[in-house]
C-alpha cells in the first residue's frame, strides 16, 4: 500500500535533459531531432503539450529551485516550452537562449534587463516600426539616451560607437528597404568600446544567416515570423552567451511567457524550417528578377541589390537571401494600390514570413506612426509595397505579379 504522505510528493524531478545530436548533422537533422527526450515523454515521438501553469511541489525543492533544476509555475519554465528554445538554440549557435510571448516582448525584456539610467543606446533608424518606438519613447523615460544612426552612418560604426554606448541595435536585412550591414565590422567595433551588439535576425532566418558567429552578442527573433512560418502564433526569442542570458528576466518578471500551445505548433513548425527557407530564398530571388525588368518597376530592394558593397557583404555574411522583396513602383500609392487588389497568390496583409505570400504598404502599417517627412528620410516613399514571398510554386508567383503589373499599363 502507498503511504499517503508520499504520494502527494512526486520527489525531485530534475529538469530533463535533450538527447544530444553530433555537431556534424545539418540543419534540417538537427531541427528534426534537435530537442528529443523520449524517456520523459512517455516514449512519445511528438513532445506532448504540458498545458499547466503549475507543477506538484517536491519536498527539498528549495534548493533544487535555486539551481533552477526543477519547474515550479509555466511563467518561469513549461517542458514544452523548452522544445522550440533548445531548437532556436542550436540553430544560432549560442549557449542560452529563451522564448518570449512576442518579438516585442523579446527586446523589450532584453532591453529592460540590460540597461540601465546613464546608459547610451545606439540604433538604426530603418528598423521595424515597434522596435522604433519602444527605444525612441520607453528609454528616455528612464534616462537612456538613445542615438539613431542613418544607413549612411551605419557603414562606418568604428565612428558611432563611443565609451558611453551600452547597447547596439541593427537589423540586417532591414524592414523594409532590405539593406545589408556588416555584422561582424559591427561586432568588432561594439567589442572595441565594450558595448552590446544586438542583431534582429527575424527576417534573414537562422538558416540563412547567424550573427552571432559573426561577431553579435545577442540575436532576436521575432519567431511569429519564419521561426513559426504558418502565420498562426505570436512568438519571439533570444539568444546568445550564458552570462547574458542569465540577466535577460530570468524570474519571467516582466510577464512576457510563451504560451504552452503556441510553443508546441512552434516546435513543430520549426521541423520544416530549412525546408521552407530554401523555396522562400528561391521564390524572393526569382520575383526580384523578375519585377526588376518590368518597365512600371521603379526600384526593387533584395538583399546585395543595393551596390557592389552590399552586395560582397551579404555574400559574406549570407546564405540565401531570403522572401522578402520590396518594390517601389512607377506612380505611386495609387498604382501600388490598385495593383495589389489585382494580385489573385498574395494577401494584402501585414506581417511576414508564413508559408502564403503577404504584401504590406509600410507607410500604412508598420511605419505609419512616423511623420511623411521622417519616412522621406528613411527611403519609405508613400508607393513602397514590401512583398513576404511564402512556398507557392515559382513560376506562378512570377506569372501572377506579371499579370496584374501588366493589366496596369
Ligand atoms: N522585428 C521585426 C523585424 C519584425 O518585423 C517584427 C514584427 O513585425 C518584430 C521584430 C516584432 O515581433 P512581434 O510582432 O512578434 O512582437
Amino acid at each position: 500500500m502507498s503511504d499517503p504522505e508520499r504520494s502527494q510528493d512526486p520527489g525531485l524531478r530534475p529538469r530533463p535533459r535533450f538527447d544530444p545530436v553530433p555537431e556534424w548533422v545539418g540543419p534540417s537533422t538537427r531541427l528534426v531531432h534537435g530537442a528529443r527526450r523520449p524517456e520523459y515523454n512517455a516514449g512519445a515521438v511528438v513532445p506532448p503539450i504540458y498545458q499547466s501553469t503549475t507543477y506538484h511541489f517536491p519536498s527539498g525543492f528549495s534548493e533544487a529551485a535555486d539551481r533552477g533544476g526543477v519547474y515550479l509555475y509555466s511563467r518561469l519554465g513549461n517542458p514544452t516550452v523548452e522544445v522550440p528554445t533548445e531548437l532556436l538554440r542550436q540553430l544560432e549557435g549560442g549557449e542560452a537562449a529563451r522564448l518570449f510571448g512576442s518579438g516585442m516582448g523579446a527586446f523589450t525584456s532584453l532591453l529592460l534587463s540590460l540597461v540601465q539610467t546613464g546608459d547610451e543606446v545606439v540604433a538604426l533608424d530603418v528598423l521595424y516600426g515597434g522596435t522604433l518606438t519602444v527605444l525612441s519613447e520607453l528609454l528616455p523615460r528612464f534616462g537612456v539616451s538613445v542615438r539613431f544612426v542613418s544607413e549612411r552612418e551605419a557603414r562606418e560604426p568604428e565612428s558611432v560607437l563611443t565609451s558611453r554606448t551600452r547597447l547596439a541595435v541593427l537589423e540586417s536585412p532591414t524592414n523594409p528597404l532590405l539593406t545589408v550591414h556588416d555584422i561582424a565590422r559591427w561586432g568588432k567595433a561594439a567589442d572595441s568600446v565594450g558595448a552590446i551588439l544586438v542583431v534582429d535576425n527575424t527576417f534573414a532566418t537562422p538558416i540563412n544567416q547567424n550573427p552571432l558567429a559573426l561577431g553579435a552578442d545577442l540575436v532576436f527573433h521575432s519567431a511569429t515570423k519564419y521561426l513559426a512560418g504558418h502565420s498562426d502564433l505570436v512568438a519571439g526569442g533570444v539568444v546568445g552567451a550564458n552570462d547574458l542570458l542569465s540577466r535577460i528576466d530570468t524570474q519571467g518578471d516582466f510577464g512576457s511567457a510563451l504560451d504552452p500551445f503556441a510553443a508546441y505548433l512552434l516546435g513543430r513548425s520549426l521541423k520544416t524550417l530549412a525546408l521552407r527557407a530554401a523555396r522562400h530564398n528561391e521564390n524572393g530571388q526569382r520575383v526580384a528578377e523578375a519585377l526588376a525588368a518590368h518597365p512600371l518597376v521603379r526600384r526593387v530592394y533584395y538583399p546585395g541589390r543595393a551596390s557592389a558593397e552590399e552586395e560582397a557583404i551579404a555574400s559574406r555574411q549570407m546564405r540565401g537571401r531570403g522572401g522578402m522583396v520590396t518594390v517601389s513602383l512607377n506612380g505611386g500609392a495609387p498604382v501600388a494600390e490598385r495593383f495589389l487588389r489585382r494580385l489573385r497568390f498574395v494577401h494584402v496583409a501585414s506581417s511576414l514570413g508564413g508559408v502564403d505570400s503577404l504584401a504590406s504598404v509600410p507607410s500604412l502599417t508598420s511605419h505609419r506612426h512616423l511623420s511623411p517627412e521622417e519616412r522621406e528620410r528613411r527611403g519609405i516613399d508613400d508607393g513602397l509595397i514590401r512583398f513576404s514571398f511564402g512556398i507557392e510554386d515559382p513560376d506562378d508567383l512570377v506569372r501572377d505579379l506579371t499579370e496584374a503589373l501588366d493589366s496596369l499599363r
